[in-house]
C-alpha cells in the first residue's frame, strides 16, 4: 500500500510539494482552510478586476528554472506569461527619472555605468558569485543538512567552481560594498537596500552577500521576472490540476488544528471543518507543513519538540508584514509606458519600511487582470506587524485609513488617481494576512536572509520530530514562488529517501 501524506496548506511550497508526491505514487491530501489555494500568491475578484494578493512576478519560469523543471515533471502546461521588462522601475527620493532594472544584461551594465560610476567591480562579483550559486543551486543541495544523507547530497552538489563561493559565506553586502570602498556611496547603498528589503527582509547591512547575488541577479537575460497571463492564480491552479491528475486530492476550508506525535514521530493531525465546525482526525505516515515556523510549533506543541528547536524559532529577529492597497482604476490613471513593476523611496531618513517605499504592480492591457480601458494598480510596503494587533477595533481601522491615505498621497506623485479614475480600492494589512493565509499576526516574506539565518544556518526542511517535513518561505532558499519550490523539492527527495 502507498504510503498516506498530508500536507497542511496549499501554498506554492505545500501544492508542488503535494503534485509531485502525488506523481511519484504517494496517497497525498492537501488541507487548507482558505477558499482559494494559492496563499500569498493567489488572487481575489471585484467589479470585473482581479487582484493579486500579495506575489504579483515569477522568477523561474524559463527553461531550466525551478518552475519549468517542476511542470516539465508533472507533465503540464508551462502558464503563459511575458518577461518584465525593465523587471522594475526604481525612483530613489527626489528624483523623478528611474534607475531601469533592464532584463538584457548589456542594457543593465550600461545603465549601472551611468546611475553608479565606479560600481562595476561589485557587479562583476555579484554577477560571479550568482553565476556560481545558480548552478551549484541546480544540482539540487540540502540546505541546512540535518542527517549524514543530507550532507552527502549537499556534498554532491559542490564542484571545484563552488569553492569560489567559501570567502563570502560569512560576507554580507555592505562588506563588499567596503571591499570595493563603495561602502560612503549613499545613492547606491540605498538603491541596493530597496532592492534587497523586497527579497531578503533587511537591508545590505545584514543581507548575506551570497543570497543577494542571487535575488539582484535574477532579472537578467538567461533568467528573468515573468508577469503571468490571466493572474498569479493560474500558478496555484495548474498546480492543482498536476495534484488531482496523479489522484491527489485536495480539501479547502478545512484547517489542520493540531499535528499528533508519539515517541518523537508524527502519527496525524486534527482538522476543523470551518463550514461544519466538525472536528476530526486523520493519521498519515508523513506530514508536510506549508506554513510559517513560528506556526509549526504552535501546531505541535512547544512541549512536544525540542527546546533548542523552539529556542531557535523564538530568537528569529522579527518578521515584515505587509500593508497593501488594490486599486481598480480607468486606463486614463496610468501614464503611458508604464512599466509594469516599480519601486519608490519617499525619503533617506531611517529603515525602508512604514510607508516610506512602495512596491507597485501595475497590470497590463489585455493581461486577464481588468475589463477593457482599466487597470489595476497594487501597492506594498512594509509594516511592523504589532502595531495592528495593538488597542480597539476603532484604532486598528484609523490605522488603516491612514496609512490608506499616505499611500494614496504617494501613489499620486506618479498616477492621476481621483475620485473619477479610482472605480475601486481596498486595503490589507497583517491581519488580513493573518485571516486569509493563515500566517500568525500576518508575518510575510520568510526569516529573511541574514548570515545567521541563510543557506547552511537556515531552517532545515527536516524537522526534529521524524516524518514531519517544514515546506515554504521559512526554509531555504527563502522566500518567492521559484524558493519555496525549492523547497519542497528537497522535502519530495527527503521522503523518497526514507522510502
Ligand atoms: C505583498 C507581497 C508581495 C510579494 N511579491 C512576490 C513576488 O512578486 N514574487 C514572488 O515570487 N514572491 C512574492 N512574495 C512572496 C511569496 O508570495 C511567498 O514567499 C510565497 O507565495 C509563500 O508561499 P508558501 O508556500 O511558503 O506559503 P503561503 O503562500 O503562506 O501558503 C500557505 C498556505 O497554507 C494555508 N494554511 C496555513 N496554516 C494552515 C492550517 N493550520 N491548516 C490549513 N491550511 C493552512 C494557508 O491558507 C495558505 O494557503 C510576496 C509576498 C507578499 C506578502
Amino acid at each position: 500500500m502507498s504510503k498516506k501524506i498530508i500536507v497542511i496548506g496549499a501554498g506554492i511550497g505545500g501544492l508542488t510539494a503535494a503534485a509531485l508526491l502525488a506523481k511519484r505514487g504517494y496517497t497525498v491530501k492537501v488541507y487548507d482552510q482558505a477558499i482559494i489555494p494559492g496563499g500569498c500568491a493567489s488572487t481575489f475578484t471585484r467589479r470585473g478586476f482581479t487582484f493579486d494578493v500579495g506575489a504579483t512576478q515569477v522568477a523561474g519560469l524559463e527553461p531550466g528554472g525551478i518552475h519549468h523543471q517542476i511542470f516539465t515533471e508533472l507533465e503540464i502546461d508551462i502558464p503563459c506569461a511575458t518577461y518584465c521588462d525593465p523587471a522594475c522601475a526604481v525612483f530613489l527620493p527626489g528624483e523623478s527619472i528611474p534607475i531601469n532594472i533592464w532584463r538584457d544584461q548589456q542594457k543593465w551594465q550600461e545603465e549601472r555605468k551611468a546611475q553608479f560610476p565606479n560600481s562595476e567591480p561589485f557587479w562583476q562579483l555579484l554577477k560571479l558569485l550568482f553565476k556560481v550559486s545558480l548552478s551549484f543551486q541546480s544540482r539540487n543541495p540540502i540546505l541546512p543538512p540535518r542527517t549524514w544523507w543530507d550532507l552527502l547530497q549537499l556534498i554532491s552538489a559542490v564542484r571545484l567552481d563552488t569553492l569560489i563561493t567559501v570567502p563570502f559565506t560569512l560576507m554580507t553586502v555592505i562588506d563588499a560594498l567596503r571591499l570595493f570602498k563603495l561602502d560612503q556611496d549613499q545613492r547606491l547603498k540605498t538603491f541596493l537596500d530597496v532592492q534587497l528589503k523586497l527579497y531578503s527582509q533587511t537591508d545590505s547591512q545584514e543581507t548575506a552577500l551570497l543570497y543577494a547575488a542571487t535575488a539582484l541577479s535574477l532579472s537578467q537575460a538567461p533568467q528573468g521576472l515573468f508577469h503571468l497571463q490571466g493572474s498569479m492564480q493560474v500558478l496555484s491552479n495548474s498546480l492543482v490540476k498536476a495534484l488531482q491528475k496523479y489522484q491527489g486530492e485536495i480539501f479547502m476550508r478545512q484547517r489542520v488544528e493540531t499535528i499528533h506525535t508519539s515517541n518523537g514521530q508524527v502519527t496525524g493531525v486534527t482538522i476543523r471543518n470551518l463550514k461544519t465546525d466538525q472536528l476530526w482526525q486523520e493519521e498519515a505516515d508523513h506530514l508536510v507543513a506549508n506554513v510559517t515556523a513560528q506556526n509549526l510549533i504552535k501546531l505541535v506543541g512547544r512541549e512536544n519538540i525540542p527546546f533548542s528547536y523552539v529556542k531557535r524559532i523564538d530568537k528569529l529577529p522579527d518578521a515584515s508584514g505587509a500593508f497593501i492597497i488594490y486599486l481598480g482604476v480607468k486606463e486614463a490613471a496610468i501614464p503611458t509606458n508604464c512599466p509594469p513593476h516599480l519601486q519608490f523611496l519617499y525619503d533617506y531618513q531611517g529603515p525602508i519600511g512604514e510607508n516610506n517605499s512602495l512596491f507597485v504592480s501595475v497590470s497590463k492591457p489585455g493581461d486577464g487582470r481588468a475589463p477593457q480601458g482599466q487597470s489595476t494598480i497594487i501597492a506594498s510596503s512594509f509594516t511592523d506587524v504589532g502595531q495592528w494587533w495593538k488597542g480597539s477595533e476603532d484604532d486598528y481601522q484609523k490605522l488603516k485609513e491612514k496609512y490608506t491615505e499616505e499611500a494614496i498621497t504617494h501613489l499620486r506623485g506618479y498616477f492621476d488617481l481621483t475620485p473619477e479614475t479610482i472605480i475601486h480600492q481596498e486595503s490589507a494589512t497583517p491581519r488580513t494576512f493573518a485571516y486569509y493565509t493563515g500566517r500568525d499576526l500576518g508575518i510575510v516574506g520568510g526569516i529573511g536572509q541574514r548570515i545567521s539565518t541563510f543557506g547552511p544556518f537556515g531552517i532545515a526542511t527536516r524537522t526534529p520530530i521524524k516524518s514531519l517535513w517544514l515546506v515554504g518561505d521559512s526554509t531555504h532558499p527563502g522566500e518567492g514562488t521559484a524558493g519555496v519550490s525549492y523547497s519542497a523539492l528537497t522535502v519530495v527527495r527527503q521522503i523518497e529517501e526514507h522510502k
